[in-house]
């Protein structure tokens, strides 16, 4: 199960709205149209190879109280003071590979201004952003661009003292122990390979495991019981093979990683002295409890106590978090995310939440299929502090945890937006040439321009908060999973944005102060049906067809809308010069399409009708026009658009008086490189061999 959803592309604001593929209550997707943010920020930073840095901005941090700022200050240190742990996670060799560029990028004597250098540039740059030397989205391994001969040039012009050499062990020695690591693609060629018939464990190069098959890993953990209030086995540890015995080390205080998990049990107990409450207190207690035992049981308590932490402004996700990484899905990386909550966003979504019913008793749904007494779900928005281990520099733009299955059903999960990373998105997004390219008209792309990012925001708070809320199942019929199938995710996303489209343009929004003028509202349309008519074909394969329940949700939404309301022409495509493009011509009409669809959707969902589900999902959701297809890949390919988006961090100076901090200021570094040397600098705790 994903609980975090990675943005591949911002093409015009937002246009991923992001949820768990199951449905129910979910992560939001919010941005302020609020003036916290300074319009002047320069968030993009530096691109190389298929990739962009960008920055973001950290609003209402300034303004926080000084034990906040402290809090704030000190997690994102515990953050940061595990950076080295996802290195050596993700290969045996991850920390040779990081200490040679460092030492080779910060001391190299020769000439830096030769095309050889540039490439090597490249790789560094490479390297920094997947946290080692496989693609971070791709997982294959890359490679230096550059010759092995010039590589030696390289090695033997730097400081070797900075090198990560074995005891012992000089530059020659090192070199021909280094190169086959860069190099040789035979060597850790896949971080995570999840090919079918074969043996996944041996065949990912991820350093969960030595020595170990599959089925030794299978053996091991067949003996826990997982049953009831388990904890999940092995979240926290490497397995391994010694003397013929399968064995467990640990990831703890005095185990496996202990010198960066000293330093993050170090400032975790700074920030005790600074929680905003009891119930805080508790919770980083026990997290602190954890990493000095590794006892997943207290994991659990803490994870139980983090959710009941609602109050406090300053919150941190810090730990093993996420097991994507694993081929079998067991252990999980290190990751941290410190933040504080968004309070404008929050206030936005909860003025929805709150008239819930009112947005019940208004919908198109049939009488039977309303709920008579709907209870808004209220999400929240967060702005990021810090990122550190598997969220940095790339990360998501929602989070839901915890991940144990029965905490969630007993004690619920926290979901949250990240809104500052997906206002720099956004921010990035319109300079992409995308709407230039594929905006209709220029009033369409005013307007887009103006009030894009708000609607965008908008649809998925609605979507969150009233979307999946609305609407009940006939008595006596089964949940969607029994009766839908592998079609319920995808109509329950359909069903919750087409709530969303419903009253995008309802002056009720304007009522209850989320939406400035109904017109407005027609930003969403216009980007809705461009999007799932045409521009969200720019993530999909030549020859492919729509795989992904969310790309399929929007084009069924969007076809099935352009279909019936062709006969009054509500939406038609046009040409202008060779070009396609998609116009609106009556809002009002397609929002009683919207209605229609609703409606209809909800009666399959209430009626458990799953050959009508089918059929819309397969008519409608599927299949790509291969002409039109092509068009949209040409037109984008001219853009020039880097796929991968990450971060550069903020900074955190505490101001001194004495030995006693009385502020802390937050600076926004501009250049991605430098701020890998300080981090290998400042955070590089752990020695080579783990
Ligand atoms: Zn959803």
């Amino acid at each position: 199960m994903k609980f975090k959803l990675f943005i591949l592309t911002v093409l015009v604001g937002s246009l991923y709205t992001s949820c768990k593929s199951t449905g129910s209550s979910n992560m939001a997707h919010t941005d302020h149209s609020s003036d916290t943010y300074d319009s002047t920020f320069q968030v993009a930073a530096q691109e190389f190879a298929d990739l962009k840095v960008l920055r973001y901005q950290v609003p209402g941090f300034n303004q926080l109280p000084l034990n906040q700022k402290l809090l704030a200050y000190y997690l994102s240190q515990a953050a940061l003071s595990g950076r080295d742990i996802i290195y050596d996670q993700f290969s045996r060799n991850g920390l040779t590979i990081r200490k040679t560029i460092e030492a080779i990028y910060s001391t190299y004597t020769g000439d830096k201004t030769t095309d050889d250098w540039k490439k090597f540039e490249v790789y560094c740059g490479r390297v920094w952003f997947s946290n080692g030397n496989h693609h971070h989205y791709g997982k294959q391994k890359f490679f230096p661009e550059i010759s092995t001969e010039y590589f030696d040039q390289l090695v033997k012009s730097s400081d070797a003292k900075k090198l990560p050499l074995a005891s012992g062990e000089d530059v020659n020695s090192f070199l021909a122990r280094i190169k086959p690591i860069l190099f040789d693609p035979k060597i850790e060629p896949k971080l995570v390979d999840l090919s079918p018939n074969i043996d996944n464990v041996k065949a990912s190069s991820v350093n969960f495991y030595q020595d170990v098959n599959q089925q030794d890993v299978e053996n091991f953990y067949s003996k826990f019981d997982s049953k009831g209030h388990a904890p999940m086995w092995g979240l926290n540890s490497q397995l391994v093979k010694k003397n013929g015995k399968v064995e467990e080390r640990v990831w703890k205080l005095g185990g496996m990683y202990s010198p960066a998990i000293e330093k993050i049990i170090y400032w975790l107990e700074k920030a005790v002295t600074v929680a905003e409450n009891p119930q805080q207190k508790k919770t980083l207690e026990l997290l602190i409890q954890y990493y000095k035992t590794g006892d997943l049981h207290t994991f659990d308590d803490y994870s139980i106590a983090w959710i009941n932490d609602t109050s406090s402004r300053v919150d941190a996700v810090n730990g093993f978090i996420e097991v994507y990484e694993d081929p079998i899905g067991r252990k999980a990386t290190f990751e941290s995310v410190v933040s504080i909550k968004d309070l404008e966003a929050t206030k936005r979504i909860a003025a929805i939440a709150k008239e819930a019913q009112w947005f019940e008793d208004h919908s198109p749904l049939m009488p039977e299929h309303k709920k008579k007494n709907v209870k808004g779900i209220i999400a929240k928005a967060i702005t990021v502090v810090m990122e550190a281990g598997a969220t940095a520099p790339s990360g998501p733009i929602g989070i839901n945890l915890p991940n144990n299955e029965w905490i969630r059903k007993e004690h619920g999960s926290k979901s949250v937006s990240l809104s500052n990373i997906i206002h720099s998105y956004n921010v990035d997004g319109a300079t992409s040439g995308m709407l230039d390219e594929f905006g209709v008209n220029d009033e369409v792309k005013a307007r887009i321009k103006k009030y894009g990012n708000l609607t965008s925001d908008l649809h998925t708070d609605m979507h969150e908060a009233i979307g999946h809320a609305s609407g009940q199942i006939n008595p006596g019929v089964e949940t969607t999973d029994k009766t839908l199938k592998n079609y319920a995710s995808t109509l329950e996303e359909a069903r919750a944005d087409l709530v969303a489209l419903y009253y995008m343009i309802d002056q009720k929004l304007v009522d209850i102060g989320v939406l400035p003028n109904v017109d407005a509202g027609k930003a969403e349309y216009d980007s809705y049906m461009m999007n799932g008519l045409m521009t969200q074909l720019v993530r999909i394969e030549p020859g492919h067809d729509l795989e992904e329940a969310h790309m399929r949700n929007r084009q069924l939404v969007a076809k099935w809308a352009y279909e019936k309301g062709k006969a009054d022409n509500v939406v038609e495509f046009v040409k202008k010069n060779g070009k396609t493009y998609v116009r609106i011509n009556d809002y009002n009409k397609l929002r009683e399409l919207f209605g229609q669809l609703l409606r209809e959707i909800q009666r399959v969902k209430s009626e458990g009708d799953y050959e009508a589900g089918k059929n819309l999902v397969e008519n409608y959701g599927v299949k790509v026009d291969p002409v039109l297809h092509k068009e949209v890949l040409d037109r984008y390919k001219k853009l020039n658009i880097k796929p991968y988006k990450g971060f550069i961090q903020p900074r955190y100076v505490p101001v001194m008086d004495g030995d006693k901090i009385i502020d802390v200021k937050v600076e926004y570094p501009d250049n991605f490189f430098a701020q890998m040397l300080e981090y290998g600098e400042k955070y590089s705790f752990l020695p080579l061999n783990n």
